[in-house]
């Protein structure tokens, strides 16, 4: 059975029903989206706030191919069978991105027996918090031109506005475009370009801020561009963060969704874990860690960017403690990282799987040494992995003292990952970590690159070209105690794709640094960074449809 066909066969309560069930929530409390979906008010996320925090727990992985290797399953599966044994666990997900569902990924919501439902609202539109985003982003935008046709009073140097559009859909055709053609009508004609909304400032903005006051503050500081004398713009100065937080007034609420096994989740928010931070929102993770016993949280990609950013960013700002950490791996990604081509994943290799183990211990030594935290590895179970791989994995993961356990949440569900449950509850209330970061507030911009390439990344080297060396130093004076975000593929420890498995001594060079004063970050770019992917040759948009009833087929 394929993902969705699981999915509408869930047997779904009303979330009004759930809630109250489960935490005692009152109706008053929630606004639903039909009967499935609801969002919870603000002033009931306040009244929390006397509240003892419970325990949180990171889901992460070694680096993906490109088909993703379970990270949301897990986390849903882990959540159900957390609860399963009587554990109140709540789980926090990211929103899925309309782009990676049409193309190569497809949905976002989990998969198999392990899935937050109604998936086809979940990955489609959902509450509209995305578009809510896209609009508030592309007002400014819309501002910025505005002004600059109608006198220009701030000086905003039309070759250095760094401000673009965005549209949540893998759209290459709209990277670098020139705007305002036709005439003097239509403004300046300048070159612009779009991104895919999660990498929208917003977004990040959208996912750190802990209230709609510090939304609209953050919204305001965004820096749109620079004038001639090279001063950054803000938002502020345009008088448009407060339309901005108007638009997304409804958005920052969380959304309460239900896994097949009835148990609650929130999805919000959705950020790159490249270009921004990975991670659910804030106020929904803060929420959770309210209202249950134990909160599991999901960040992008694999541990060395998602997780990364989830310690130096998200807990660091939002001074959140999390407990123990989930590494999900697959024994098909280990082969492909022992040198397997895509095609031949599926068939036993021994030999490639020893091999590839390199990138799932880097990933562990980076967890347990550099964020300090206790770690169980999930061998997250596919249907083709034999039982000498199994058997081989296991061995080799006790070998480097870490704890291992296969999980079979994607076939069996909650049932099929209690294993996993009992050994993360165990780390959790026995023995839980103390989080570190990889570099301090304090340290230079390029020394904070430098903390996380070399001891993350195992790079020997940053290189940046002078004019990257002379911003960064710029950047220094006023935003120098900011966090950084590293920009780079997910698919290799290097800024090179295509090497696998644990490259050392590699040179990570800076192509280009940005502000998101907002967000509160500074971007290092390194190699060729795609914030407006394209879709494949054949993207999974052809098999999805709608039969006439309004159901929906082919999304997965
Ligand atoms: P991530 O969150 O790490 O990107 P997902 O949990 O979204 O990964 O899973 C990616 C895809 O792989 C989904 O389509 C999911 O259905 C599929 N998948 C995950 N785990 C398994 C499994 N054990 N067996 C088969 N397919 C799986
Ligand atoms: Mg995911």
């Amino acid at each position: 059975m394929s993902d969705i066909e699981i999915a509408q066969k869930a047997k779904k309560k009303p979330i009004i029903e759930l809630a109250k069930d489960h935490y005692g929530i009152a109706a008053e409390h929630l606004e639903p989206y039909g009967h499935y979906k609801a969002k919870m008010s603000l002033d009931y996320i306040d009244s929390l706030s006397k509240q003892k925090d419970g325990k949180l727990i990171l889901v992460t992985a070694i680096s993906p191919t490109p088909a993703g290797e379970g990270k949301t399953t897990t986390t849903v599966g882990l959540g159900d069978a957390m609860n399963r044994l009587g554990k109140k666990t709540l789980i926090c997900l990211r929103e899925p991105s309309l782009g990676p569902c049409f193309g190569v990924k497809g949905g976002a919501a989990g998969g198999g027996h392990a899935q937050v439902v109604p998936m086809e609202d979940i990955n489609l539109h959902f509450t509209g918090d995305f578009h809510a985003i896209g609009a508030a982003h592309n007002l400014l935008s819309a501002m910025v031109d505005n002004h600059i046709n109608h006198g220009n009073s701030l000086g905003i140097d039309i070759r250095r506005i760094t401000w673009k559009r965005v549209v949540d859909m893998n759209d290459r055709a709209l990277r670098d475009i020139v705007i305002a053609m036709g005439g003097t009508a239509n403004g300046y004609p300048r070159q612009d370009g779009y991104d895919i909304t999660v990498a929208s400032e917003v977004m990040a903005i959208f996912c750190l801020a802990t209230s709609l006051k510090d939304l609209k503050e953050r919204l305001g500081s965004i820096v749109i561009g620079y004038t001639g004398e090279q001063k950054p713009v803000l938002a502020r100065q345009l008088n448009a963060h407060g339309a901005m937080a108007a638009l997304l007034k409804d958005a920052i609420k969380p959304n309460l969704v239900q896994t097949l096994e009835n148990n609650l989740a929130f999805v919000h928010g959705g950020p790159f874990a490249n270009i921004a931070h990975g991670c659910n929102s804030v106020s929904a993770t803060q929420t959770a860690l309210k209202l249950a016993d134990y909160t599991i949280t999901e960040a992008g990609f694999g541990a060395d960017l998602g997780a990364e950013k989830f310690i130096d960013i998200k807990c660091r700002k939002a001074g959140l403690n999390p407990s123990a950490v989930v590494l999900v791996a697959t024994i098909r990604a280990l082969k492909f990282h022992g040198g397997v081509a895509k095609e031949d994943l599926n068939n036993e290799n021994l030999e490639a799987l020893e091999k590839g183990m390199v990138n799932l211990e880097r990933h562990l030594n980076n967890i347990t040494k550099h964020y300090g935290l206790p770690c169980v590895v999930c061998v997250n179970h596919f249907t083709h992995d034999t039982e000498a791989e199994v058997k081989l994995l296991s061995e080799k993961v006790e070998a480097l003292g870490g704890k291992c356990v296969v999980s079979k949440h994607w076939a069996d569900g909650g049932k099929g990952a209690e294993d996993l449950a009992k050994a993360v509850v165990d780390v959790v209330d026995n023995k839980p970590g103390k989080h570190t970061y990889v570099y301090e507030d304090d340290q230079p911009l390029f020394d904070k690159i430098e903390a996380v390439a070399t001891k993350i990344y195992g790079a020997s080297e940053v290189t940046a070209p002078p004019k990257v060396m002379a911003q960064l130093k710029e950047l220094d004076k006023d935003y120098g105690k900011l966090p950084v975000c590293i920009a780079k593929t997910q698919m290799s420890f290097s800024t090179d794709p295509t090497l696998r498995g644990a490259p050392s001594g590699h040179t990570v060079e800076i192509s280009e640094v940005r502000l998101s004063a907002g967000a509160g970050f500074i971007v290092a770019i390194c190699g060729n960074m795609m914030t407006m992917p394209g879709l494949p040759k054949v993207p999974s948009a052809e098999k999805i449809d709608v039969d006439d009833k309004g159901n929906i087929e082919g999304l997965f």
